[in-house]
Formats: structure tokens, sequence, C-alpha cells
């Protein structure tokens, strides 16, 4: 593959995660009201398998869940908070927090990806009533960075390639004429869903080195950081697996210095994260989705491979770290 190729199959996982998603609504695993006007014709899109509706659900409940918990500390703490999503994609996040119980929290929410993803995604975004509606008065969006990206008083949609040295990219994109749209005082939280495995570990070091030292030398807003990614997918030759909940052949450069469950913290915890946990998702549907909900989940469809989804479920793990900064008070946010 030419790396222009690459970059086209990497940019083309966001189909598939877009397309798992819709799926999962479809079927009555998830309640999301805007993935469709993400995805084109979506009544015409075929339902994904079982395992992959299952998986889908697994990953969203949890992240979902981290997020909720990460807008409620903020609520408990009295201020607003920001996030930022990189290799956003079509996520709908956004959307489904800001006609939310917590959409007061919410002070600024940044996405990033490859600017044809950021490009494509505002423009779904201006053809659509309900998602341009969420966004504010139409007087106050505004096409951003050349027609790639789109600003509102608190979204923003930003074009990036996270694997240039952040100083270029983040630094220049999260500045504007009036000041910079990320404020290094607010506690912010920072999510890779299902990224960082398409980066080297070095290019993924130094995104999250960039955002700690933004907030350490310039303010006091605690950083929260979740990644969900496929992990230990060497096999003893050293070959690696292929995304199975995706199917997509795609080069995963940043599967490899993750091998188990135990290092997965390390991405955090080696440049200088206060804190970091790390489960995979059969631990947490084992253990963490409330047993109601997997009752309801099993009643939607026939499962045949449920041998099968431990086996892949193991191999996805979401992990977060939590850094403090020297001037801000920790105790409540490390839970
Ligand atoms: N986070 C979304 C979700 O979970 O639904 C999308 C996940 S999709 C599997 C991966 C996304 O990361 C794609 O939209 C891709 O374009 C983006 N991405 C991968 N590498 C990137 C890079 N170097 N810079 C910017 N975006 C990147």
């Amino acid at each position: 593959l030419s790396s222009q190729d690459a970059d086209s199959s990497i940019r083309l996982t966001d189909t598939d995660a877009a397309l798992a998603r819709l799926s999962a609504v479809k079927k009555g695993y998830l309640q999301d009201p805007y993935i469709r006007h993400l995805v084109p014709r979506p009544h015409l899109q075929p339902p994904r398998p079982p395992l992959i509706n299952i998986g889908t659900f697994v990953r969203a409940t949890a992240i979902d869940d981290l997020v909720f918990q990460w807008l409620k500390n903020s609520t408990k703490h009295g201020t607003r908070c920001q996030i930022v999503s990189l290799g956003a994609g079509s996520d709908t996040r956004f959307w489904r927090i800001a006609t939310g119980a917590h959409k007061d929290a919410l002070a600024a929410y940044i996405e990033m990806d490859f600017q044809e993803n950021t490009t494509k995604k505002a423009m779904a975004i201006r053809k659509s009533k309900e998602l341009s509606a969420v966004l504010g008065d139409p007087a106050d969006v505004v096409v951003a960075q050349g027609g790639t990206g789109l600003s509102s008083p608190t979204y923003h949609l930003l074009p990036a390639d996270l694997r240039l040295p952040p100083a270029d990219t983040l630094g220049r994109v999260l500045a504007s004429e009036s000041g910079p749209i990320l404020s290094p005082t607010l506690p912010t939280l920072l999510l890779f869903e299902c990224v960082l495995v398409y980066m080297s570990p070095a290019a993924s070091s130094a995104v999250l080195q960039w955002f700690r030292d933004y907030f350490s030398s310039d303010g006091s807003g605690v950083l929260g950081s979740i990644v969900y990614e496929m992990f230990r997918l060497q096999d003893s030759f050293g070959r690696v697996m292929v995304d199975n909940l995706k199917g997509r052949q795609v080069s995963l450069p940043g599967a490899a210095p993750y091998p188990d469950n135990a290092s997965l913290p390390g991405r955090f915890l080696n440049i200088g994260f206060t804190a970091a946990r790390a489960l995979t998702l059969k631990e947490i549907r084992k253990s963490y989705i409330p047993p109601e909900e997997l009752a309801r989940i099993s009643r939607l469809e026939l499962v045949d491979e449920l041998e099968e989804l431990d086996l892949v479920l193991e191999h996805y793990a979401i992990t977060w770290g939590l850094f403090v900064p020297p001037s801000a008070s920790p105790t409540e946010w490390e839970q």
C-alpha cells in the first residue's frame, strides 16, 4: 500500500465504526437519534452480526459511563469542563451530551480528525436540521479552516493529522484569532476512541505529552483521558491480527507496545500521569454492565457464538488516566 492508500483505509475505519453504531441502534442495543444523520442512506444499511452489536454496546456503554462521571464531577466542583475527541470520526457524543441532563457542564467540545473526514462531517452537520439545531443560533456557527471545519460557541470540528508534531497541528488549530479554543484552566477530558492503534507509539505519546504540558504549564485544569483500543494483537509468530470487530485490513502500528492488560496503564503512567486503570471489554461485560441491561440485550437477538464473544472482547480494552497539575486539587477526581 502507498501511504496515500494506507491513510484512506485508516479514514474508512470511521465508516465501519458509524455503521456498527447504527446497527446497534437499529437493533435496540443503544439509543442515539443522531447517528442516522451521519451515515448515507441509513435505512438501507444492513445490520451487523450480533457479536459486533454486543461489542459496540459494551464499548459505548462503558465510555458513556466514564464521560458521564466526568461531567458529573465537574458539576460537583462547580465548574464546567471541556472534552476533546481525537480521531472523532462520525461520533455523535457531542449531540447526545448537548441535549442530555449534563449539557450545562460542557464549556467546549472539540473534535479532530483527518481533513477529509472533518470536511465530510462538517457538510453532514450543515445539511441536517437535527444536527445543526443543537449547535445553537445559525448566526454563531461558522465554517472554519477553509471549509474543512466548523466552529460554534461550544462545538468545534477541526482538521489535524495527529501523527504530525503536535505543536504544529494541535497548537495551531486550537489557537483562534480570539484566543485559544481550549482553556488550560478547565477540567478537560481527552477521548481516543479506537484511534491510537493506527499511530506509532511515539506519535501517540507526543500527543498526550503535548496536552499534559499545555495543562501543567499554563493552568490548573485537571486532565483526564480515555483510550479505547485493540491490544494483544500479535500472535506467537509476531504477526498482527486484523481488527475482528471490523474485519478491515489496516496496519496497526500502535498495537505492539501494550501486549497485555497490565501494560495498558503504562500509556499514561510512563509520561507522568497521576493515575491510570484499564479493563478489557470482557471484564466490563462480566462485572460492570448492570445485570438488567445484560438481560435486556440478551433478548434482542439470538447469539450462537457466546464463547467466541469472550475471545473477541478480551482483545479490546478501555484505559483511562488522570493528570493533576501541581496547582490543582487532586483528591475528588481520583476515582
Ligand atoms: N472515534 C470514532 C468512533 O469511535 O466512532 C471513530 C473511530 S474510527 C475507527 C478511527 C478514526 O480515527 C477515523 O475517523 C480516522 O480518520 C481517525 N484517525 C486515525 N488516525 C488519525 C490521525 N493520524 N489523525 C487524525 N485522525 C486519525
